[in-house]
């Protein structure tokens, strides 16, 4: 048992279950039960079950949005459309792909069908809980498989009102949840019962599930963090693109795998954009929820005081502790650092806290390689007028989702990553044949 504390007080108030071995596998041999009756199913079956749980999320909305703001933090409003709203557009935006997914292909003289991969084990962080879950939930059923959910520790409310969603919506053994932390997790990786892993979390989580599951020879597909860029070119919407920038950046105060918390702009505009998101930070400092832990708190504030004390860095705005007048809670500052030199920490790792880093370009050269020049390639966005030219940058970044002058998210593109951020896919058709394996037969 855990016991955790509340982002807004820091005092104690929700305790947390580890699910043991014998948990992992009465959960594993109820997916196992449920795996060919799922298989078999219609796709207006799929399409059902995916719409149900999408309505009774929705059904949930301010019970959810309630627990994930108490849990991890998120401000009310934010928890409500984009924690909340998020899961379910993903659930429906499933339910059109069911037809694709599940339509056999002719190449030739063969007949391909993409079978299911049977059991999946899902894992998944706290940031965005219930998104999380449903983006590996909902690819799996709609591919036919069973699933053991594994959801994160720290948000236990959340993953009740979650199973009580999936209870009503699911068929009994085709999602079974078993709450516990990174030792139920490796249980589950490790489980004969388990034919395929897919894992959200941290680089450090992700290498030891994938170790793991390439011991026992089980596919395993990885999402990890980020360090993504917002490059503004000189012909760009100034003032748009950093508030849309900082807004993505700081949102759920930066604990966000796609956060853009690197800025890029050219030289000579420099001293202007430093002027602008100094103070555009400064205004969020009132805007932000905290951050989820005592533990979260403390390594955000590590990396600000090891910026502070690096020479090439120069602080705009922000700095370490709570924000002024603040006395209790994970609350952080916004904070905003310019750098002169691309290989310090701040630029290369990620932070996962209200922390953005503003770097400046010369070239169009010198540009792709700041904004590549981590091992991260999660997202990234684009600023400017000139379409070709901001295409040929778009067309060299490493990133798996790329918007520009504010391109919306489209929850059924394929989001992930390349390196260190992991290389599988989730949303829509693409993360849907993740857990499909084709099938050819020749005649
Ligand atoms: P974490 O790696 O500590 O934990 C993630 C999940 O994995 C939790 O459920 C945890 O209990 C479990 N876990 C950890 N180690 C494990 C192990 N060895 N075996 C089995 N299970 C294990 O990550 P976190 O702190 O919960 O989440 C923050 C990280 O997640 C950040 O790095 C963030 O960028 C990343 N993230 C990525 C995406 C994405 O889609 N790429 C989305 C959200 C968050």
């Amino acid at each position: 048992m855990l016991v955790l504390s509340s982002p807004f007080t820091g005092q104690p108030d929700r305790e947390t279950v580890h699910g043991n071995a014998a948990d992992v596998a009465s959960a594993v041999a109820s997916a196992r039960q449920a795996l060919s009756g799922w298989a078999q199913s219609s796709s207006a079956e799929r399409t059902k079950v995916l719409t149900d749980l999408a309505d009774a999320i929705a059904a949930r909305s301010e019970q959810f949005a309630l627990a994930i703001t108490a849990e991890v933090g998120t401000p009310e409003k934010i928890a409500v459309a984009v924690q909340v709203g998020l899961p379910v557009r993903v659930l429906r935006g499933f339910a059109e792909d069911v037809e694709q997914a599940m339509a056999a292909e002719i190449i030739g003289n063969s007949t391909v069908t993409h079978r299911p991969l049977g059991v999946v084990a899902a894992i998944t962080p706290w940031n965005y809980p219930l998104h999380q879950a449903m983006a590996k939930i909902g690819a799996a059923l709609a591919a036919g498989c069973t699933i053991v959910l594994k959801p994160s520790e720290l948000v236990p409310h959340t993953n009740a009102i979650m199973m009580d969603a999936l209870a009503e919506a699911v068929p009994t053994g085709v999602v079974n949840v078993v709450p516990g932390d990174a030792g139920t997790g490796a249980a589950l990786v490790a489980h004969d019962g388990v034919d395929a892993v897919s894992f959200t979390g941290s680089v450090a989580g992700g290498r030891a599930v994938g170790e793991a599951a390439a011991r026992a020879l089980k596919p395993c597909f990885l999402e990890l963090g980020g360090k993504s860029v917002g490059v503004i070119l000189a012909d760009a919407d100034l003032d748009k693109a950093l508030k849309s920038i900082v807004n993505g950046g700081l949102l759920n105060s930066g604990q966000t795998c796609n956060a853009l918390t690197r800025i890029l702009v050219s030289s000579a505009q420099l001293p202007e954009v430093k002027a602008k998101l100094a103070d555009l930070v400064e205004r969020m400092t009132s805007r932000l929820g905290p951050l989820i832990s005592q533990s979260q708190f403390d390594r955000v504030q590590g990396f600000i005081q090891r910026a502070a004390d690096e020479a090439s860095l120069t602080c705009l705005a922000g700095g370490t502790g709570r924000p002024e007048g603040v006395t209790k809670g994970h609350f952080a500052r916004p904070t905003a650092f310019v750098a002169t030199d691309p290989a310090v920490e701040l630029v290369l790792e990620e932070v996962f806290g209200p922390v953005l880093v503003l770097q400046a370009y010369d070239t169009d050269e010198q540009l792709i390689e700041l904004a590549n020049g981590t091992g991260y390639g999660i997202a990234a966005a684009i600023w400017g007028e000139d379409q070709q030219r901001v295409a040929a940058i778009a067309g060299q970044l490493r990133a798996g989702q790329i918007d520009i002058n504010g391109g919306a998210f489209n929850p059924r593109a394929p989001f992930g990553g390349f390196g260190l951020s992991g290389s599988s896919r989730e949303m829509g058709i693409y993360g849907i044949r993740e857990f499909q394996r084709p099938v050819s037969v020749q005649v």
